[in-house]
């Protein structure tokens, strides 16, 4: 625990006392009692809902007067809360903590990441609510390492689906630890393989429009030969294009940059995917509230200095951090927002209209976009941005992610018999999406972190 700092040690230890209760057959039963429930499937909330918990697993969803609650069971009243699945985040980067110079990040930190940054990440996102999350570019094996520490319970974060690196066509100076360049249709079923017997969860392209069209078709087919998903950047159409072609499962992002909407033929493209019933939703993750707040962000920074984003992390790196973000509206990574803010309700108008199904994630760790706060964000700017509804916006965090990743069998809804993945907050987020920023109970396989 020594990584983590103060804050964490004190949380999991407070868990521990609360969800695993000393002496009796009911200790291992707790109890979320009187709220109202979002199971993640779309139905109205169950009122008065109970949720027992057994071990790791849900054991009965019902409501008071229909579920007996164990004598000896652990209660947690939930009156005044909404009790709703873990969320998933589908696109993080717990390698990257907000710092805004990525050239000094990666070459000052790189030693840290496994011990210190990765956890701190991990456990920010979990005391966000965040239950399940899909890590999309990372070393090799410190992202297995860290996926496995938390997945087996020795570190608190969410359950975590990784992609090690980046596949694409040359890294880029400097980044060679997280991005595999391929050259040629062998080197890039011989790249894949490798992360497949290294046990990665999903495969992430990047920048398959430099590469031949043979090189990345090879990278799907291997990955699922191998039944890996593979998902890829969306930044540029033909970017989409190729990946639409070359079948992979999923995209990332709202790309285009300034371009006042996505090409005809794309979104043609998509609803044409999407039309094809045997093979299965295609998934796009479109990552916009980084887009989207940054002018707010910039001329209201005091968000910067919420001490949220501090947790588990030295002091040093947080002085770090700071300094870097000392000048949030000059930073080069923001400078066109400006001018692509405009364009983002019509292209999230677009994916709406696509057919594809739209994933939460926030490309959390990139520069102030940090892990404690960015899940919320996203939500946030789907419902009240872009009027997407919010009990759609929050399946968009539960159900879906869990198909994607091809776990809804086991996670993604409040249902009898899958995982204890649970959090709840104080008032409705069908009406107010954003008191997700305040989870006050956070549950991950039967075990209480919050
Ligand atoms: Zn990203």
């Amino acid at each position: 625990m020594r990584a983590f700092g103060l804050a964490a040690t004190i949380v999991v230890s407070s868990a521990t006392a609360t969800a695993f209760a000393p002496a009796g057959l009911a200790a291992q039963t707790t109890a979320l009692v009187g709220g109202t429930l979002i199971d993640g499937f779309g139905a109205p909330p169950i009122r008065n809902s109970v949720v027992l918990i057994e071990g790791q697993r849900i054991q009965r969803v019902g409501r008071v007067g229909e579920v007996a609650v164990p004598a000896g069971a652990t209660v947690i009243s939930t009156e005044g809360m909404t009790v709703l699945p873990g969320l998933w985040d589908m696109h993080v980067h717990l390698m990257i903590v907000g710092h805004a110079d990525y050239a000094h990040w990666d070459s000052t930190y790189p030693a840290q990441f496994e011990s210190v940054i990765m956890p701190a990440a991990a456990c920010q996102l979990l005391m966000a609510g965040v239950t399940s999350a899909r890590d999309l570019g990372g070393p090799l094996e410190a992202s297995l390492r860290v996926r496995d520490r938390v997945n087996q319970g020795e570190i608190p974060g969410p359950t975590l689906y990784v992609s090690g690196p980046f596949i694409q066509h040359e890294p880029y100076p400097g980044t060679e630890l997280f991005r595999w360049g391929v050259t040629g249709e062998r080197d890039a079923r011989e790249k894949v393989r490798r992360l497949a017997e290294a046990g990665v969860n999903v495969i992430k392209l990047i920048d398959q429009d430099q590469m031949t069209m043979e090189e990345v078709r090879a990278v799907v087919d291997e990955a699922h030969r191998r039944r890996l998903p593979v998902i890829a950047h969306a930044h540029r159409p033909e970017e989409i294009r190729r990946a639409l072609d070359a079948g992979v499962d999923g995209v990332e992002h709202t790309g285009l940059q300034t371009a006042p909407e996505y090409p005809a033929d794309v979104m043609a493209a998509v609803r044409d995917r999407t039309a094809q019933g045997n093979r299965g939703p295609f998934f796009w993750t479109p990552t916009i509230s980084p887009l989207y707040n940054y002018d707010y962000l910039r001329d209201n920074p005091e968000w910067l200095d919420d001490p949220s984003w501090h947790l588990g992390l030295p002091d040093d790196i947080i002085a770090d951090i700071r300094q870097s973000l000392a000048h949030w509206d000059q930073l080069p990574y923001y400078q066109m927002m400006p001018q692509r803010r405009p364009t983002l309700a019509r292209k999230f108008q677009q994916l709406k209209e696509s057919g594809a199904i739209l994933l939460i994630g926030t490309d959390s760790g990139v520069p102030g976009n940090f892990h404690s706060q960015s899940t919320w964000q996203e939500l946030d700017v789907w419902v009240n941005v872009f009027g997407y509804p919010a009990m759609e916006a929050i399946r968009a965090a539960t159900y879906w992610p869990a198909v994607a990743m091809g776990v809804s069998n086991d996670v993604g809804t409040v249902s009898e018999g899958k995982y204890a993945d649970l959090i709840a907050v104080r008032g409705d987020p069908l009406r107010h999406i954003s008191v997700l920023r305040d989870v006050d109970l956070v549950i991950k396989r039967g075990r209480r972190y919050r």
